[in-house]
């Protein structure tokens, strides 16, 4: 199915801690989702946050992939790299009035930010944070596995931090701005991130880039019914299983699982068998 010669995909793990189950589901989708168009597969670490970041974190998840055959087309990136061009992105958003300082304590607005500084003038040498100053009032995305999604601005997404009052470049920028390097042309995640998507596609037009395709998958739950995730330590894959975790990680994605032992084997079937109309929606079956 070589429909999309340029298809750049990409998996960004945060190395907060070893891949889990639903990391593995979002390296798997986004690999196979990629190969079957004949595209690029790109493997990105997001280590822009240190405080968050587990010293050697980067080098298990990346043994991790390689035990299942899952390797970067090109070189690792690594985002702590990048951030003079952070930097780059955040004065020309600057420069076009995109931006605004904001001053409000962040628990304030653990939901939606209603845009307080907007209109205000920061006072004097405090510590502010930087919003992106959102002009749309509605974003759509037709996500590939989701369908058609609409977000409100003021109701399903406000103004968001691109630089954090503590100085940090924040996921959003981050996100965006290499996307853009790397050009990516089909964003696959999990689905935790949709809700992520209308904020992106802001910048990147402000950007002047074209937003991505989006394939969200859908995501996996403990038995708590919570999202896995790293910093709540879900468990880490066997690693004595990468045939198993593989065929799993399939079954999640409703997708045909290949008797096989090797991983390589397995994936090059399922690049075959991949199909985007069988990815079940938002809520995945509990691992
Ligand atoms: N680094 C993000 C995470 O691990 C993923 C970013 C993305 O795929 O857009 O949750
Ligand atoms: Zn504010």
């Amino acid at each position: 199915m070589a429909n999309h010669p340029h298809y750049v995909g990409r998996f960004a793990p945060s190395p907060t801690g070893p891949l889990h189950f639903g990391s593995l589901v979002a390296a798997l989708g986004s690999y196979l989702d990629a190969k079957s168009a004949d595209g690029q597969w790109l493997i990105r670490v997001e280590d822009l946050d240190p405080p968050r970041s587990l010293p050697g974190a980067d080098r298990h998840i990346l043994k991790q992939l390689a035990d299942h055959s899952l390797v970067s087309d090109q070189p690792v990136s690594y985002q702590s790299q990048r951030l003079h061009r952070f930097d780059e992105a955040l004065s020309m958003l600057q420069t076009k009035g995109h931006l605004y300082s904001c001053t409000c304590p962040r628990r304030a607005y653990l939901g939606l930010y209603p845009g307080t500084c907007r209109t205000r003038r920061p006072p004097f040498r405090q510590p502010a944070a930087l919003r992106f100053r959102v002009r749309e009032t509605t974003i759509q995305q037709t996500d590939i596995a989701q369908g058609a999604v609409t977000w409100t601005y003021g109701q399903d997404f406000g103004d968001f931090i691109v630089h954090r009052k503590d100085g940090l470049h924040a996921y959003q920028l981050a996100v965006v701005v290499d996307d853009i390097a790397q050009k990516v042309t089909r964003i696959v995640r999990g689905a935790d991130l949709l809700n992520a998507t209308p904020m992106q596609n802001c910048l990147f037009r402000a950007f002047g880039a074209q937003p991505p395709e989006t394939l969200h998958l859908p995501m996996v739950l403990g038995r708590d019914g919570q999202k896995l995730s790293k910093q709540a330590h879900a468990p880490r894959i066997n690693a004595e299983t990468p045939a198993g975790n593989l065929n799993q990680a399939l079954a999640f994605l409703n997708q045909p699982i290949i008797a096989s032992e090797n991983p390589k084997t397995i994936l090059d079937a399922a690049i075959k068998n991949w199909r985007t109309d069988r990815i079940p929606k938002l809520i995945g079956k509990t691992q």
